[in-house]
């Protein structure tokens, strides 16, 4: 009789396969004799900044060549070679690294560089043009760690108010101090009422939250994972995979894949509040303006405040700072507003998402028998349940934000219980000019007369979100990165009407 418990179905059941091999071989008394005397070949992996991680488990199918090396004749591969299969992703150095001895050397210097397996020295680097005390033996691994890395190839430490810190993958696996005993599942085999259970673990390099944040104050931790989900960090460990890095929470609670960063501080308000107040509001019989700023940061909103661009809203009081999602983009941004969840849940989580997988506002407003409006320029950037009233730049401004403004005007005379304007010019002004660029805080400026303009018309709730933040760039502005510019956004809201 066997029982299997936890971990993934697939994995357990191999667990429980080579189980039941290792007992029938046991039972049976058989031995195993090797093809070959000494046949068994380490696993030597290629793991770091690079692009495809390797794990070389023999010579079969690698492009030997014959060299001699002293008075040695051996068939090696050019490590060189290995490495434009692996592709770094930014010039690198690499580590040689053995169970109790590393190398480090520039990996665009690796021409006469050359990878040999003996049964004596097991995986060994034979440098033409190297010193030897690089000639590493018995070598597990080679870690590429990149020069450079683009933002988004690195694991990042924000908090609200700045970026902290990044790591490479390649750095990790450099200085990873920790070994993390992944549990992969248990069987148990039954001997006359006696049971006897295995578990299963496999190894993984790994570090914890204080080698990632250092001395930085922690406040409430967001692990952020690439297909846009977070999870309050509340211990656990990150693991270090070939090429990516893996969160598990301790007990194990979850998994947050291929971790793009960490948020310290992080506040529990994110702009997808601006979907539950909406209904709130709703149901408590008033009607709602959401206005829908694009590409408005929270470092812009407070620099905009300070130096007098900002009259009306400054008036009003000061902004909530709320977490906008990852990736930082509209589509993003705008689905987490209007449908009040993650992207992990809505099904938006980058420019290449259009379709919602969740119910959104407009949709749960109908359910309540309220009347919607969803005001936009001349085109729609994520489909929602409802047909949005278009603005073309009819007066030929370079804007559509003129005319969404005389549109939301018009409908605030009517009898509509929620208006959801979407104003553009800010985000365009930011990617043109950069995030706080003279050009940008005039529109910014432009923006607030308009808000004037809106909320002094509206009778009823004013909810202000925005979708996503913006930070500078060699050209202008930019923004879909875990950083805090583009991370963290304003959110008001505000009761209408004549003041
Ligand atoms: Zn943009």
């Amino acid at each position: 009789m066997r029982t299997v418990t936890g971990g993934e179905e697939s994995k357990v059941d191999r667990v429980g396969v080579s189980v039941i091999v290792l007992c029938l071989l046991l039972i049976l008394g058989a031995t195993v004799a090797p093809k070959a005397a000494g046949a068994y070949i380490p696993t030597l992996q290629i793991v770091g900044d690079i692009e495809n991680a390797l794990d070389i488990r023999g010579v079969e199918g690698l492009d030997l060549q014959t060299i001699t090396y002293g008075d040695r004749t051996l068939h090696a591969v050019s490590i060189d070679e290995l490495l434009k299969i692996a592709k770094p992703r930014s010039r690198s150095d690499v580590i040689y690294s053995a169970p109790d001895l590393a190398a480090r050397v520039d990996a665009s210097l690796l021409a006469n560089s050359y990878l040999a397996f003996t049964p004596e020295n097991g995986w060994e680097v034979l440098n033409f043009d190297h010193p030897t005390s690089s000639n590493i033996k018995r070598l597990e691994q080679i870690i590429a760690v990149a020069h450079e890395l683009e933002w988004d190839d690195r694991i990042t430490i924000i908090s609200p108010i700045e970026n902290i810190a990044y790591f490479s993958i390649g750095q990790l696996h450099a200085s990873s101090q920790y070994v993390h005993w992944e549990y992969n599942g248990s069987a148990t085999f039954t001997h006359d009422t006696v049971g006897y259970t295995s578990s299963v673990y496999t190894k993984s390099p790994a570090v914890t939250l204080s080698d990632l944040a250092g001395e930085a104050d922690l406040g409430r931790v967001l692990v952020v994972g690439g297909s846009g989900e977070m999870a309050v960090y509340k211990g656990g460990m990150f693991l270090l995979r070939p090429n990516h890095v893996d969160f598990v929470a301790e007990g194990r609670r979850g998994m947050v894949k291929n971790v793009k960063g960490i948020i310290l501080n992080s506040p529990v308000s994110s702009n997808s509040d601006a979907f539950h107040d909406a209904l709130h509001f709703l149901g408590a019989g008033r009607s709602v303006l959401l206005v829908i700023l694009d590409g408005f940061g929270y470092h812009q909103y407070a620099y905009a405040s300070d130096n007098g661009y900002l009259p009306f809203m400054s008036s009003l009081g000061e902004a909530q700072r709320v977490l906008s999602v990852y990736q930082p983009v509209t589509n993003a941004g705008l689905a987490s507003i209007l449908t009040g969840v993650g992207p992990e849940q809505n099904g938006v989580m980058s420019r290449n998402q259009r379709s919602l997988t969740s119910q959104d506002l407009f949709e749960v407003a109908t359910e309540m028998g309220k009347m919607s409006a969803y005001i936009v320029g001349d085109r729609q950037i994520i489909n929602v349940s409802m047909e949005p009233v278009y603005n073309l730049d009819l007066n030929q401004s370079g804007s559509t934000d003129d005319e969404i403004l005389a549109t939301t005007l018009l409908y605030a005379k009517k009898d509509v219980d929620l208006v959801v304007a979407h104003f553009k010019d800010i985000d365009r002004s930011g990617h043109t000019f950069g995030d706080l660029s003279l050009q940008t805080m005039l529109t910014i400026a432009e923006t607030d007369r308009y808000l004037e303009e809106l909320i002094t018309s509206w009778d009823g709730m004013v909810i202000v979100a925005v979708d996503h933040g913006m930070h500078s760039t060699l050209d202008g502005g930019g923004h879909g990165l875990l950083r805090y510019e583009d991370m963290f956004v304003p959110y008001f809201i505000l009761e209408g009407g004549k003041r």
